[in-house]
């Protein structure tokens, strides 16, 4: 327990790890087929959770079967390496992480494998997502409802390994409520189906003697069970000893049996591997209402919660001021949350009620209204009785956590009295009492979550790096007492891990923490599973295993891009922010940007948004958001070795990130790996320089007005034989894909350029490099309707006494995906001084690219270009948003008239996802007689710029392409217009389904000309 011990402890499994790791991985690759992880990054990788600490494995494992679970386990126990079972590692305590072999369940090992839909079971691998395991089961209208927040992302295996529960648990339970048997394996390679004990009659004489053991150490502790396991539905630390006595305020088993299962969930990993699991399904409740009630007052909320749980909703949900307001800063949740409020609550409470009649639930929402009024709150109540906005809504509540974390400055919101749950007659009390404390170590929480159940979630803000682990313990301390005198637990929802264990004896005493570790020796005698968690525990405390110990520094970096908004502190008590460039990083920003990844794996995600394409094809903990964020940490602070942020490895972690910027947006913290990984580029290029295709793609804007003039020449790699296979071979081009071709007939040299000067001008056309020279149509088709607009356009231009008068401008966004930022930033000077007085008299700068025309709103603010490139970046606009914003205020009059098609598909280029400049293109669109519009619910195309023509990434690029994209466009009929306003997603349809996709600029000039 004291810091000595565990740094033996840490120090011994270090050794131990260094020594077998070589052996164990060589046996590993000869016999399994699983993969096998063992290099520096991959360890990094797998060191921390979602928690404050980090201990780096002694390697990784991703089991391809069960069958190699099994082998793996026998070939670690031989050589004694600790054995740690993994889901989606979106743990908050730590047990997640330790010096073991990590047996990543998830990218395998994740299928149904027996379902009874008239008994309502089914039976699963540890690695299957809770969300896809909902959306395999609604056609049968079941669903499984241990409804945790981060249902996209975490395994049944960790959801049991933790005994997790959801905001519904006040109607569903835990998972030790609803899990009916689990197929173990034993670190000694004993097989065995945990479950009903009467079930388990007969077993073989290892589980035989160990059912015996358990059960006489439950008979030996009936007393100290009845007199210390906590009364409380919501408790989740220890073992659940209570199994045979149970204490629990909702039954693990309707008639109070004993299953075996029950004492695995909560296990955290460290008695056995879950090879299966058999769950109880529910069928899925047809109609569900939300009320949410506001309150002016947080502590009327607590007081009044539980006459709320009275009326018996399935669901209470706190969100407090601060996560009000942080969801209000948010662009995606600011139009969700806002519905939800009267006014500016102090407070609101998320009520819902759900089952199978519509009318009995709008009966117990008007109940809720009345109740309200009864209790002195009259219009309180939002009433939202369509599905759709509930879940909208209670995205914004299970994204509580994650918004509260996008905190910039390095003290952050700490989990450790996380998931306290006290007896709903306390909570308003305790939570008063435990801001108090807050208070008196200079510090504030935020509250919310599940007051149906008196677990709210509350995360003092501390800097572990500065003072925190001391604060912590203090805090942790005074939690404890009053966490002991309302008689709660202490750990509700999130389990023990590293955080915790050591608070197990404080909970349960020490008679009954020697009678967990008995537990722990019958199943687990040689110690190997998951140790160090929930018994023979390290102190929360100790610094050696923190991710930010004390006087953590990053090392100096010179940054290319301006990262100073990230170079702050905030107070903790006032959570104001100090100036940019005052944080304090070496890195002047940079480091403390890649900081705000927190680990929770919101990014390992599936679902219809942009982030992240890279894992969706691969689901590699390596090209994911998390594991790039992880990689760049370590390597800014020198854990990947000196040169470690050069490195092949840290090349190889961000060469699949496409660029996409759906983390901008998608990430609850804002991590913006696009903007990372130009950095890294940069860096890079400068210590090793580039290959000739990269500075051939970088240098395009330069070499275009030669290449137009030859075009011939310049489109002999794409028509003489051969060519494409040598150009593969000496340049890495894909020969499989078609370059685009070179033209002589560009926008910017014909007459459809003409407009007006630029005196005269109401608008400025912008024409991107790929839509002047390779689809010069494009730009022409925009200049024809924005002049059918009745809009006087100027073209731009270079301006008067550039150096490169007759080279069209450009805004560098080929320099930036190579991380040549000096040349990007000469094309923007260029843009800037060409458009100065224009953007000083408020003309709006329009393009068609959106790679290119966002680079100015979004880049371009950081590459210290000065008040000039804000002005430009606040005007700068799509071509369809500034079409959209001319309706939207009645100024738009187009003639435009029904065309031969009545169907479109449109997919929306990452970049306009990234910016919310989708609705434009479809607002525009619609505004075409009788065209009905579809938007594909698509990721990124996996053509990204050059990504795609790059042979080593074909495969993955046509992966992306085929998730959803390609599929969408092969089932649209013949005469379905394909909408796509990326170059490089035009290019991959093309690639890909052989059809022709067009810009909606294309679309509407066709419109017009009908
Ligand atoms: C933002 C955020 C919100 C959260 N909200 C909730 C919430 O609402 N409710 C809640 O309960 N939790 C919540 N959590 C915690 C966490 O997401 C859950 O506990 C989740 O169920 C863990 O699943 P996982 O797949 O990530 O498990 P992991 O973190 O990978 O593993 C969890 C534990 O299970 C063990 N384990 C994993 N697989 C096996 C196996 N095959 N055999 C044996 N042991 C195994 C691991 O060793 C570990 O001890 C939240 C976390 C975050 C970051
Ligand atoms: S990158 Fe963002 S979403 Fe992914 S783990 Fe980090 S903070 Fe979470
Ligand atoms: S930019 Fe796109 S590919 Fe890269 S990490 Fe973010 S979401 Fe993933």
């Amino acid at each position: 327990m004291n810091s000595p011990a565990a740094a033996t402890i840490k120090m011994s499994e270090q050794l131990a790890a260094r020594l077998s790791g070589q052996t164990l991985a060589r046996r590993l690759r000869a016999d399994t087929g699983g993969d096998v992880l063992f290099d520096a990054g991959a360890r990094a990788r797998y060191a921390t959770d979602a928690s404050i600490y980090q201990i780096e494995p002694v390697g990784v494992f991703v089991p391809r079967s069960e069958a190699d679970v099994i082998n793996a386990m026998a070939i670690a126990a031989e050589l004694r390496v600790p054995i740690l079972p993994r889901g989606a590692g979106t743990s908050q305590c730590g047990q997640t992480i330790g010096a073991a072999l990590v047996i990543d369940n998830s990218k395998y090992l994740n299928q149904v494998i027996d379902f009874d839909a008239a008994a309502m079971t089914v039976t699963v691998q540890p690695g299957m997502v809770l969300d896809h395991l909902n959306a395999w089961l609604k056609p049968h209208g079941l669903w499984f409802p241990v409804d945790v927040s981060t249902a996209a992302q975490c395994t049944i295996g960790g959801m049991a390994g933790n005994n997790s529960c959801g905001s519904r648990s006040l109607a569903y339970g835990n998972m030790v409520h609803n899990v009916l048997s689990i197929d173990a394996v034993l670190a000694d390679g004993t097989q065995a189906r945990f479950q009903d004990e009467a079930g388990m009659a007969g077993a073989a004489p290892r589980i035989a003697q160990l059912l015996g053991g358990l059960r006489a150490i439950a008979t030996r502790e009936r007393d100290e069970i009845a007199r210390m396991v906590p009364k409380v539905m919501r408790r989740v630390g220890g073992y659940n000893i209570d199994i045979y006595h149970p204490q629990s305020e909702r039954p693990y088993t309707l008639d109070n049996s004993v299953n075996l299962a029950h004492l695995l969930v909560g296990s955290e990993g460290t008695l056995a591997t879950t090879r299966r699991i058999t769950l109880k399904l529910l069928p899925l409740p047809r109609h569900k209402v939300l009320g949410v009630v506001n309150f002016n007052s947080f502590q009327k909320a607590m007081e009044l919660t539980r006459h709320i749980v009275g009326l018996a909703p399935v669901a209470v949900e706190l969100v407090d001021r601060t996560m009000i307001e942080l969801a209000m800063d948010n662009p995606a949740f600011r139009p969700v949350i806002s519905k939800a409020l009267i006014g500016a609550p102090e407070a609101v409470l998320l009520v819902e009620f759900a089952g199978e009649d519509f009318g009995v639930q709008r009966a117990a929402l008007a109940r809720l209204v009345d109740l309200m009024g009864d209790l002195g709150l009259p219009g309180s109540v939002v009433e939202m009785p369509d599905a759709g906005a509930q879940k909208a809504l209670w995205d914004v509540r299970k994204a509580g956590l994650n918004i509260m974390m996008s905190m910039r400055g390095d003290g952050k919101p700490v989990s450790f009295i996380e998931d306290c749950a006290v007896p709903l007659e306390h909570l308003a009390d305790y939570t008063s009492r435990l801001t108090e404390v807050f208070t008196r170590h200079g510090t504030r929480g935020t509250w919310y979550a599940h007051a149906s159940v008196g677990t709210l979630h509350v995360r003092p803000i501390l800097d572990m790096r500065r003072g925190g682990p001391h604060k912590m313990r203090a805090i942790a301390e005074e939690a404890g007492a009053l966490v002991r005198q309302y008689k709660g637990a202490f750990s509700g929802e999130h389990g023990d891990g590293l955080v915790r264990s050591e608070w197990v004896a404080w909970q349960f005493g020490p008679r009954l923490l020697r009678a967990f570790e008995e537990i722990k020796d019958l199943f687990d005698p040689a110690g190997l599973m998951n140790p160090g968690k929930i018994v023979r525990a390290t102190r929360m405390d100790d610094t050696s295993l923190l991710r930010y110990p004390p006087g953590y520094r990053p090392l100096a970096l010179s940054t290319a891009l301006d990262w100073s908004a990230w170079n702050v502190q905030v107070d903790p008590v006032s959570e104001l922010t100090s100036a940019p460039g005052s944080g304090g990083d070496p890195a002047g920003g940079f480091a403390k940007a890649v900081d705000m990844c927190n680990n929770n794996g919101h990014c390992r995600k599936f679902d219809a948004g942009t982030m992240c394409p890279s894992y969706r094809v691969t689901r590699d903990e390596q090209h994911l958001t998390r594991g790039r964020a992880n990689t760049l940490r370590l390597a800014l602070s020198g854990q990947l070795g000196e040169d470690g942020f050069t490195s092949q490895e840290m090349r190889d972690t961000l060469d699949l990130c496409v660029g996409c910027k759906g983390c901008k947006r998608d990430c609850p913290t804002g991590i913006d790996m696009a903007k990372m990984k130009i950095e890294f580029l940069y860096h890079w290029q400068q210590k090793h320089g580039l290959s000739v295709k990269d500075k051939l793609i970088a240098y395009l804007p330069q070499l275009a007005p030669w290449a137009a003039r030859l075009p011939w020449l310049a489109n002999l790699r794409n028509t003489v034989p051969g060519a494409a296979l040598l150009s593969e071979r000496l340049l890495g081009l894909s020969a499989r894909r078609s370059l685009p071709s070179w033209r002589s007939d560009t926008f910017l040299g014909g007459a459809a350029a003409a407009g007006v000067p630029a005196e005269q001008a109401d608008v400025v056309l912008f024409a991107d490099t790929f839509n002047n020279y390779f689809e010069s149509e494009n730009a022409a088709a925009a200049m024809q309707v924005l002049q059918a607009g009745g809009y006087k356009v100027f073209v731009a231009r270079p301006a008067a006494g550039d150096a490169e008068p007759k080279r069209p401008l450009c805004c560098g966004r080929t320099y930036l995906a190579s991380g040549i930022v000096e040349q990007a930033r000469a094309e923007a000077r260029r843009l800037i001084d060409a458009l100065r007085p224009l953007v000083a008299r408020g003309v709006p700068v329009v393009g068609l690219e959106p790679s290119c025309l966002l680079t100015l709103r979004d880049e371009f603010l950081a590459m210290g270009l000065g008040a000039d490139a804000d002005a430009l970046g606040a005007q700068a606009l799509l071509f369809e948003e500034f079409l959209a914003r001319e309706h939207a205020a009645g100024k738009l009059h187009l003639p435009l008239k029904a065309l031969p098609q009545t169907t479109a598909l449109l997919h929306g280029h990452c970049h306009q996802k990234a910016f919310d400049a989708v609705s434009p293109v479809q607002t525009v669109l619609g505004l075409v007689p009788g065209l009905k519009v579809q938007l594909i619910e698509s990721s990124c195309c996996g053509m990204a710029g050059s990504f795609g023509y790059d042979a080593s990434h074909y495969e993955v690029s046509m992966q992306m392409a085929e998730l959803s994209l390609l599929p969408a466009v092969r089932a649209a009929a013949p005469d379905t217009l394909l909408i796509a306003d990326g170059t490089s997603c035009r290019h991959q349809i093309a690639d890909g389904a052989g059809r022709e996709a067009l810009h909606a600029a294309r679309v509407l000039a066709r419109s017009l000309s009908m």
